[in-house]
């Protein structure tokens, strides 16, 4: 589905016009392609005072080759008061301790606040407010949430702007979630806040995390799930694509296309978790990342939705992945290392008219990471979700021409996200690197106004 609107303002003519009448302006984002640096440019560090960040973050940035621009030299110059620019600004909090150390913030980001690269980044690195040693630094902690989410706001062109809580002994397990921020892999993700526990964390080949792993994908006969098939793979991933039977063509074009294996299998078949299980026992003996992408929605107000719209989409969407985990973990075959991944939606965190059924399912998705993430981390096993907000899919190609409109702009990039934007992020949880990431819910949504 192509965004024409987009397409147009990027023309001579389009800008001309998108600027005399003040209409929303779509930015170019920079995706990432193989090959490419983390960082096209030098990036600015700097830390609140007593920050524990800063220092491993350094030694990450110039190990990855990212080169650290001189605080004296990004000091805006005397003549035309401008800074050189700069493709990312990152900022170690973790110092600041009570409200009055927030000023700190201002005087590191009020300078460079015009400083950024087109798609520059902006991450803030914080202590889990939990964490905190006294009510003042959690406040403190707790406040750069709101820094971060109007930053995203206010930066513009296609700038993203996170916040990373860092708990306490988690200091060297930063380096997958630092990488897929600076990089193009995040291009669509904007004002989320994620969490890093203490981990230990492998080395890991950064150009093919997934080397040797074995990687389920729901729903990977088309639309999302087919990108993420595609993107686990390029990251190294044997790929095992699960489907319905009626979709047998197209999931087989996708499993040749990758170099997996194809299967399939209706997930709400009463036996479909054993099934399941006995194919990824036989062929593989385990499967280390488990992405549950497939979904269905079956939209009408509550007053007027049959009871089976209710029951299939709750089904599809939430009771057959949590009988699908139970077998899988049951039977051992998810191992150490292993990669829970659920897809939610915003629908599920705002809720959405003519969506009970479906932001019901995909709240529940939310549900599951935040109570299945305790237990599983006694196994080594992380999960995570991602939260999509627009993306051009067939299945927001149906959506009403206003309300489609509506869907895309309302957001901090001002169009719609691709595929492969929520592709990346999976692709970021499965990694080995991110065994500190989990029960995190990120949205993929360009810092949609919706649920926000
Ligand atoms: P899609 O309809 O293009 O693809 C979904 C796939 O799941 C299809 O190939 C379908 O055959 C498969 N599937 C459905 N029921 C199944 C079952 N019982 N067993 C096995 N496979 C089954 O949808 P999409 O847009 O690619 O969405 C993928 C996921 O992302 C879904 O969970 C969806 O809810 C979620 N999502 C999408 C958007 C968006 O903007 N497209 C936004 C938020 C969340």
């Amino acid at each position: 589905m192509s965004d024409r609107y987009a397409s147009f303002a990027h023309t001579g003519p389009g800008r001309a016009l998108v600027k005399r009448l003040g209409l929303p302006d779509p930015p170019k984002l920079r995706r990432y392609r193989p090959g490419d640096p983390l960082t096209h440019g030098p990036v600015r560090l700097d830390a609140a005072s007593g920050g524990r960040l800063v220092e491993p973050l350094g030694k990450l940035l110039t190990a990855a080759g990212v080169e650290i621009s001189d605080p004296a030299t990004t000091r805006p110059a005397e003549d035309d008061g401008r800074v050189p620019p700069q493709a990312a600004l990152l900022y170690d909090a973790t110092g600041i301790t009570d409200s009055a150390g927030l000023r700190a913030l201002y005087d590191f980001f009020h300078p460079l606040a015009r400083a950024l690269h087109p798609s520059g980044r902006v991450v803030v690195f914080g202590t889990p407010p939990e964490s905190c040693a006294t009510p003042r630094e959690a406040t403190a902690q707790r406040a750069l949430e709101g820094l971060t989410r109007s930053i995203g706001k206010e930066f513009g062109r296609g700038t993203t702007a996170q916040l990373v809580y860092v708990a306490p002994g988690a200091e060297r397990a930063v380096e997958s979630t630092l990488r897929f921020l600076l990089s193009g892999r995040s291009a669509y993700v904007s004002g989320q806040v994620i969490r890093i526990g203490p981990a230990e964390v492998p080395e890991v080949d950064w150009d093919r995390p997934l080397d040797g792993r074995i990687a389920l994908v729901t729903g990977a006969a088309r639309g999302i799930g087919a990108k993420v098939a595609e993107v686990l793979a390029a990251d190294g991933a044997q790929v095992v694509a699960l489907d319905v039977p009626a979709a047998g063509d197209a999931l087989a074009e996708v499993a040749n296309a990758v170099g997996g294996t194809a299967v399939q299998l209706d997930l709400t078949t009463p036996d479909a978790p054993l099934r399941l299980a006995d194919h990824l026992a036989d062929r593989h003996g385990r499967v280390d990342v488990l992405v549950h992408n497939a979904g269905i929605t079956r939209d009408k107000t509550l007053g007027r939705m049959r009871p089976d719209w209710w029951d299939s989409v709750l089904e599809v969407n939430l009771t057959s992945q949590e009988r699908i985990n139970d077998v899988l973990l049951d039977r051992g075959l998810i191992p150490a290392g292993g990669r829970l991944i659920g897809v939610s939606s915003i629908a599920g965190i705002a809720g959405n008219r003519g969506q009970t059924n479906y932001a019901t399912s995909k709240a529940g998705v939310i549900g599951l990471v935040h109570s299945m993430a305790p237990v599983l981390a006694e196994r080594g096993i992380t999960v995570n979700a991602v939260a999509p907000g627009f993306i051009e899919t067939r299945l927001t190609a149906r959506i009403p021409l206003v309300l489609r409109e509506a869907g895309r702009r309302m957001n901090s990039m001002a169009q719609g996200g691709l595929p492969v934007d929520v592709a990346q992020t999976i692709a970021w949880f499965a990694s080995p690197g991110s065994a500190g990431v989990t029960g995190n819910v990120v949205r993929v949504c360009g810092q949609s106004l919706l649920g926000a």
